[in-house]
């Protein structure tokens, strides 16, 4: 069946997968960064960007709306491709039913997926507000957001997402979340709704998403969450092989994250924020 917004996906990461973002590659890193703000100005946001360096500046963009405030982490480097690939690792290929790419399980694929829910939604159609912040430093360490994110001024976010969540292999959610109050709860309600309508499993796993560099030193994690409520949501799943040869995304998963990151922009719009109880 043609899916019109599975084929926009697939060129939007087939583009940004072939600009290379990774640590060795300062220009792509730079495109991918300047690519994600043209997207995110049209959509309706405001955007600063902290830094001195270009290619790996700190992008932070804000856009108002209704409801509990939402936080989405991401970056828009991925990892060197490493050797060893059976397909090219910058060229987006569709081998055995999966979408394979340097980057695409992380984080290139789901920052498409969320812009193109936001399109979808258009820019007129109220959400709950959103702090989008993106680095571009994740695959070395992080020193740019290690050192800005504590000088900055960041609003209440009411809900941390992280940069992607997992499924299971069987297509059930393996959901990450983490200190949730009573309103964020009710969000993680309506997700688990659509999940189980979906005939998909759900388990919630109280817990960080796994970072490469470990949880205290991930900037996202130290300085923004910082015990905040918090949960991951995404399309990845154990066979996304994450900084590992054939890095792939399955096509099913990434269509319900979509439909998921569309039920959490309301879900989040209507409960009630927790000054108002
Ligand atoms: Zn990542």
């Amino acid at each position: 069946m043609h899916d019109p917004l599975m084929q926009r996906f697939t060129e939007m990461l087939a583009h940004l997968v072939g600009l290379a973002p990774t640590p060795s590659n300062p220009a792509g890193r730079q495109a991918v960064r300047e690519y994600m703000i043209g997207w995110l100005i049209r959509l309706g946001f405001d955007i600063t960007e902290h830094g001195d360096d270009p290619t790996s500046q700190v992008v932070i963009a804000s856009r108002g709306g209704k409801g509990l405030r939402l936080g989405l982490c991401g970056h828009y480097d991925v990892e060197e491709a490493g050797d060893g690939w059976s397909t090219p690792p910058f060229e987006l290929t569709l081998q055995g039913g999966r979408l394979l790419g340097r980057g695409v399980a992380d984080n290139l694929g789901p920052l498409v997926l969320r812009l193109l829910v936001l399109e979808t939604l258009g820019r007129d159609t109220p959400t709950a507000p959103l702090l989008w912040v993106l680095q571009g430093e994740e695959e070395t360490g992080s020193p740019v957001a290690h050192a800005l994110y504590p000088t900055l001024p960041w609003p209440q976010v009411d809900l941390w997402i992280e940069e992607t969540g997992y499924f299971e292999r069987d297509g059930a959610q393996r959901f990450l979340a983490r200190d949730l109050d009573a309103t964020g709860q009710r969000v993680v309600d309506a997700l688990e709704a659509v999940a189980r309508q979906a005939g998909r499993g759900f388990t919630i796993h109280p817990r960080y998403l796994n970072k490469a560099f470990g949880e205290s030193r991930c900037p996202f994690l130290t300085h923004l969450v910082r015990g905040r409520p918090y949960v991951a949501l995404g399309p990845n799943d154990p066979d996304s092989r994450i900084h590992h040869i054939g890095e792939s995304l399955a096509p099913d998963n990434i269509r319900f994250a979509m439909t998921q990151f569309e039920i959490l922009l309301t879900a989040a719009m209507n409960a009630q924020t927790p000054t108002q109880i």
